[in-house]
């Protein structure tokens, strides 16, 4: 039986308040001014964000194990994240993180900050890293290495809807992001929460994709709320109205 939703959602800078990605870079590899001008770069279309953010960790000297452990100590979760996981699990939604950050990064964050059971019920599709033993030197191993992003976020969405059976009657799918790779899932779902005053928004507006605003999880526990069990209709959430 389908569940009554299914809610994907990107990781950093969306469930962590601090994009993990970005803290090694601007801490710990080449800094901010750099990866602004990076940034800048993707949003202008000159570079893809793949070969940008593949730039950017080939600069962070630090075994990836220490890397782990600085983000420990320093990441914390979005507020509302716990209330609303809890919720979606006493509904019988599935919680499911699509990132284009790495596996073994966001499996030790989610431990961490949400409790080892979390581990279990929140699925995680993302790139992968191998680290080199002799050398200690790692990288990052894309899911999706054809794709500009790197991870083409609405091809995984397709295939976890493939591979659970979701075919023919698809319960309400929302996606939650900030960031410019959100930009591709968001065409797969019903409903785009985009978090208030990121780049997600301006590439929205830019492409005139619909979403609707929020600040932290407990914003979209509220909506998703009067949606499931409310029965009101997703698309009155939405903030800007798409031109034809
Ligand atoms: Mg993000």
């Amino acid at each position: 039986m389908a569940p009554p939703a299914i809610v994907f959602t990107d990781w950093d800078g969306t469930v962590t308040l601090q994009d993990s990605n970005d803290y090694l870079t601007d801490n710990l590899g080449f800094g901010k001014p750099r990866r602004a001008q990076i940034n800048q770069d993707i949003l202008d279309e000159k570079v893809s964000f793949r070969d940008g953010f593949r730039e950017m960790l080939e600069l962070i000297p630090t075994p990836f194990p220490e890397c782990i452990q600085y983000l420990l100590e320093h990441v914390q979760l979005d507020p509302g994240f716990k209330e609303f996981y809890h919720w979606a699990a006493a509904k019988g939604i599935p919680v499911v993180v699509v990132s284009s950050g790495m596996k073994p990064i966001i499996y030790e964050l989610l431990k961490s900050l949400v409790g080892a059971e979390a581990i279990d019920n929140i699925e995680i599709i993302s790139n992968a890293v191998t680290i080199d033993d002799a050398s200690g030197a790692w990288e990052i191993v894309y899911k999706d290495p054809q794709s500009p992003f790197g991870h083409d976020k609405s091809n995984s969405i397709r295939e976890y809807l493939q591979r659970n059976g979701y075919t023919s009657e698809l319960p309400p799918l929302f996606y939650c992001g900030d960031g410019v790779s959100d930009l591709s899932a968001a065409k797969e779902t019903n409903l785009l929460f985009a978090k208030h005053g990121k780049d997600l928004i301006k590439y929205c507006d830019r492409e005139n994709i619909p979403y609707t605003e929020f600040n932290n999880f407990g914003d979209i526990l509220a909506k998703i709320t009067r949606i499931i069990d409310g029965g009101e209709d997703y698309q009155k959430f939405i903030e800007n109205k798409p031109v034809n």
